[in-house]
């Protein structure tokens, strides 16, 4: 469909809790198809519907670029069932760019969703997948990566963060 600006740190957007998803219409379908494009252009690894502007309970996940034996994955009213252990490695957002740190996150989770047509599944992932998708998920609650970072880290980063928040 479109690529569609990606919404960057500033914007109160980011801060505001997304909606369930109702209908699994061409809606839908169109939003979908807009992150797919979106995180295509961005060479991300995953976005979340807020990140560009749209509050819907609703992410994508694509580590393919990262590991062959994964695809793209859409999560539609996600639920996280589970989480166990805990690991610690760099993480980016595409809603800050450039500024890759450290967080420490649960290694694995169990989620729950609906794919495009409101089938409900659920899935066990760990890694990098299972950090992909707790960051993309925090997303809905308007919580960002920055809110798991240390004091230090935050005041280390104060003078980019500001930058960040200024040109948007
Ligand atoms: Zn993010």
């Amino acid at each position: 469909m479109a690529v569609r600006p990606i919404v960057i740190f500033g914007d109160p957007v980011l801060r505001e809790v997304s909606e369930k998803v109702e209908k699994f219409d061409s809606e839908l379908k169109n939003l979908v198809s807009d992150l797919m494009d979106t995180l295509k252009e961005a060479q991300g690894l995953g976005l979340a519907a807020v990140q560009i502007g749209i509050t819907k309970r609703v992410f994508i996940v694509d580590l393919s670029a990262v590991d062959i034996t994964e695809k793209l994955r859409l999560f539609v009213n996600p639920e996280i069932l589970e989480t166990t252990d805990e690991s610690e490695y760099e993480e980016g957002c595409l809603s800050f760019p450039g500024i890759y740190q450290k967080i420490t996150r649960p290694a694995k989770v169990k989620v729950k969703a609906f794919d495009i047509d409101g089938n409900e599944f659920e899935l066990n992932a760990e890694g990098l997948a299972a950090r992909a998708i707790l960051h993309e998920y925090d997303h809905l609650d308007g919580k960002l990566y920055i809110d798991l970072m240390s004091t230090m880290t935050k005041t280390m980063l104060k003078g980019r963060l500001k930058k960040l928040q200024t040109a948007s």
